[in-house]
């Protein structure tokens, strides 16, 4: 057992909620995330407490606050700050079946932290006392940079597989080494990630994808074999490719998620929405993404071809064209190609901006006519509408001056 102290710098309100329980005479620690960051020298705000008192105690000494995960023992409680901190029961689990977890609570941190999954989130931090309590010398892999599991690594995946792709977004976020016991125990738990419920595997992903550098964590979810268990729409991707698609997500910013989804999700081409769905992405995330992807293969304008330009933007949607020429300009570094392309591409993009820009016309709704022009020539509703009017946009991306209601009802009458 490794105990020392050490000032973690807890914010004042975290010190006033453990000072509360503590004078009733409940232990309360900080555990988890907020500790492990402050260790490498990070600072978060979401600093989680793990007491002896039970969610009734908690609840009635703060006010207000409120049970979340009633289920888990864990209540939120507002700080002196303004923020919320989530106070939770110290507890065991009694039964786990790799998906769920039963649990009771517990009266002691040890069985709270034995619980835990890997060394590094298993460190309790006493906010008053200054005191680290790290029974599975978490801050030894922590120096060494090294992942390694709380306990058995094969009992403790099979508890709940989620930990294998939890380990992987650590390992990558953090730069840390797989432990060997770990990293044969996590393979082999692998092909177990299919029973883990399409959410579960979405959220981790996005936050994978919330690092600045998602690179290292994708790469392991690949070396691994996680991605194409998870991912096997994306089995045949060529190491090349995948080298160049990390690079590619790595250079698009990390608030970009649907910009990286696309990045990512790009080789499976047609499948991206059953792959979306399957991952219970909202329908607005699906369309998103999937429109991305598939606008990256509209061709860009010429030099000097504003006609090309409409074109493109009709087909990409105004409202997308920054996000895929952000996608272009990522691509084109990440392909490493050469600066006579990229001064192309700057060239291309600038025709689209001028186009933009200028506001002509790009989609139906810009036109000077709608459906209820049509209706006054006498032109029966129906689908032959929307045909007419994809005309007209014909007409109007050749020459924006059509652009007039007189003359467009002349191109009109013309076709009928
Ligand atoms: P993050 O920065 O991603 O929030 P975190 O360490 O705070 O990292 P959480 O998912 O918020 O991660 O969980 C808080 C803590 O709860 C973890 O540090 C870990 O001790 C424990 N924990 C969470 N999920 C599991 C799990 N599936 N198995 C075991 N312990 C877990
Ligand atoms: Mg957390």
């Amino acid at each position: 057992m490794v105990d020392r102290s050490a000032d973690l710098d807890a914010p004042d309100a975290v010190v006033q909620i453990v000072q509360r329980l503590e004078d009733r005479g409940y232990e309360t620690w900080a555990v988890g995330g907020a500790v492990r960051d402050a260790l490498l020298g990070g600072s978060r705000y979401d600093w989680d407490l793990a007491t002896s008192a039970h969610p009734d105690v908690v609840r009635k000494l703060f006010k207000p606050s409120y049970p979340i995960g009633i289920q888990f023992g864990t209540v939120a409680v507002r700080g002196i700050d303004g923020n919320i901190y989530e106070v939770t029961t110290f507890r065991r689990d009694i039964e786990t079946d790799g998906r769920h977890a039963v649990v009771e609570y517990a009266d002691e941190l040890d069985e709270d932290l034995a619980r835990r999954d890997f060394t590094i989130n298993a460190i309790a931090y006493h906010p008053l006392r200054k005191e680290l309590h790290d029974p599975y010398a978490g801050q030894d892999d922590l120096d060494q940079r090294t992942l390694r599991c709380v306990g058995e690594p094969a009992l403790r995946f099979a508890e709940d597989y989620l930990r294998v792709v939890r380990g992987l977004r650590f390992a990558g976020r953090y730069q840390l080494s797989i432990d060997d016991g770990t990293w044969k125990a996590l393979i082999e738990a692998v092909p177990n990630l299919t029973r883990l419920s399409g959410e579960r595997i979405r959220e981790e992903l996005l936050k994978v994808l919330s690092a600045r550098s998602a690179a290292p964590g994708l790469a392991l979810y690949r070396e691994s074999g996680a991605l194409g268990v998870v991912y096997p729409e994306l089995n045949g991707v060529a190491d090349e490719e995948w080298a160049r698609i990390l690079r590619a997500i790595d250079g698009i910013g990390e608030r970009r998620t649907a910009l990286r989804l696309a990045e990512l999700f790009g080789p499976a081409g047609p499948h991206i929405e059953e792959m979306m769905t399957r991952l219970r992405f909202s329908n607005a995330e699906i369309r998103k993404v999937t429109a991305l992807a598939k606008a990256l293969a509209a061709p860009l304008p010429a030099a000097g071809d504003v006609v090309g330009g409409r074109r493109w933007l009709r087909e990409v949607g105004r409202e997308r064209a920054a996000d895929v020429l952000r996608l272009q300009f990522a691509g084109a570094r990440a392909r490493r190609a050469p600066p006579m392309e990229r001064t192309e591409l700057a060239v291309q993009a600038r025709v689209v901006l001028s186009v933009l820009g200028s506001g002509d016309p790009v989609a139906i709704g810009e036109l000077a006519i709608d459906g209820n022009d049509l209706k006054t020539l006498g032109l029966p509703p129906g689908p032959e509408y929307s045909r007419i009017l994809e005309s007209c946009l014909d007409a109007v991306i050749d020459d924006p001056e059509l652009n007039d209601r007189e003359r467009l009802l002349e191109h009109v009458r013309e076709q009928m």
